[in-house]
């Protein structure tokens, strides 16, 4: 149905209606049942509507005149396929606003995205990279938020959909994709109970290795490792030290105070400080790169990545595998730069049994600190070797100004 003016062409309206009829098969052939009924689904196209949105009271799914005109790229049809799935959903469970609490609605929207997931290969790295960086209140991040609780227009949430998917799987998982479309037709909250919401928290190091680009090991082992998560600059927090213009060595982060703070102490290059509450449940990606971007841009100087004792994590140095942190110690990770370390360093801090908070610091290479912490490998094959590959010299004693002078060298 139309209302009002007529915003759009014939074939934009002709293309909205194949597109539907395409997703409602797709979900009845995984056995969705309700999307193959006859009912009749109403569409409305509003110039007052500024995101894709299902009605609850009216049944109806409203579009942007965005959306509408852009049916078939991707950002559009996954949200279309969205709210259609609120609209199969709201076939057996009572959806009206009084009904939800914020476990109920969390299951509602994360099953959602799961269901488009279902239907559409490109769609579990489109949401994490659409929702990665969404914050929930003030600088937190969606994936620092609690799930199986939602906000009012909690958009930064969505990214938990990526928490049940990893959870999601025929034996070992807390719960599998049969169990979801069972509960989906029979209008059932399967996580709504405090043994499988523990059960979730209990793998949130798997899930955090599928952050980090490693397949999981004891949950959904077959989850597409995608460029997203394997190249992992596009979501959570990042740090990039690069030269610019202005400056040999440059800060820049996605995030803002106070989450990520700048200080620059006195007759020292600036550095960051790191405070990130995650609360129960919840996990903190960080990314610390050496330039613009993992491939791109002029990297600046050497960096470590030093955090305080008193949480868990996973973490990543390049390509190494993943490793396991238990919080006891202070840890030190680096030097990171793309030719005389690593160009990469990622962390996924947990908020596995309580809220937390990850505290670290990103700050120039110390040559008489932290220098003699890095391993000896490390500083024959990346840092002080030549780049004709001659012999590695020993003057890594010098002052930090004569170390500094000759890094132009390894750009
Ligand atoms: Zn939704």
């Amino acid at each position: 149905m139309w209302l009002g003016e007529a915003l759009l062409e014939p074939t934009q309206a002709d293309a909205i209606i194949t597109q539907t009829s395409a997703i409602m098969k797709a979900y009845a052939d995984k056995g969705f049942t309700a999307a193959g009924s006859n009912a009749s689904i109403w569409i409305v196209v509003d110039r007052s509507v500024s995101a894709p949105q299902y009605s609850i009271r009216s049944e109806v799914i409203y579009l942007s005149l965005d959306s509408a005109t852009s049916i078939t790229g991707d950002k559009a049809r996954r949200e279309l396929a969205h709210e259609l799935f609120h609209w199969i959903q709201d076939e057996a469970y009572a959806m009206t606003a009084a009904a939800l609490s914020g476990a109920r609605t969390w299951w509602l929207e994360t099953t959602a995205e799961n269901g488009v997931f279902l239907i559409d290969n490109g769609a579990l790295e489109y949401n994490l990279k659409h929702y990665g960086q969404t914050n929930v209140s003030g600088a937190m991040l969606g994936f620092q938020a609690a799930p199986f609780t939602w906000g009012r227009n909690d958009e930064a949430r969505y990214i938990h959909a990526q928490l049940l998917r990893v959870n999601m799987c025929e034996y070992s998982c807390p719960i599998s994709e049969r169990d979801m479309i069972w509960a989906i037709k029979r209008g059932r909250y399967l996580l709504d109970n405090a043994d499988t919401q523990a059960k979730i928290r209990a793998n949130l190091d798997d899930y955090a290795r599928y952050l980090l680009g490693a397949a999981p090991e004891r949950t959904n082992t077959s989850i597409p490792l995608h460029e997203t998560v394997r190249v992992g600059d596009a979501f959570g927090d990042i740090i990039q030290i690069s030269r610019t213009s202005k400056s040999e060595f440059s800060l820049r982060t996605s995030s803002s105070p106070p989450q990520i703070m700048q200080e620059t102490p006195d007759s020292r290059p600036p550095e960051y400080h790191i405070n990130a509450l995650i609360e129960q449940g919840g996990v903190y990606p960080l990314q610390v790169i050496s330039g613009q971007s993992v491939q791109r841009g002029h990297p600046g100087w050497p960096v470590m990545l030093t955090i305080e004792p008193g949480i868990e994590l996973l973490y990543r140095q390049g390509d190494e595998p993943v490793k396991h942190h238990d919080g006891q110690d202070q840890l030190i990770l680096g030097p990171i730069h793309r030719t005389m370390g690593y160009p990469i360093v990622r962390v996924v801090a947990l908020g596995r049994n309580a809220s937390n908070t990850f505290k670290a610091t990103v700050r120039i290479v110390d040559l008489q600190g932290d220098w003699m912490l890095i391993p000896g490998k490390t500083i024959r094959s990346a840092v002080v070797c030549t780049p004709d590959g001659g012999s590695p010299t020993s003057d890594t004693s010098g002052t930090l100004d004569a170390f500094l002078a000759t890094m132009g060298v390894y750009e």
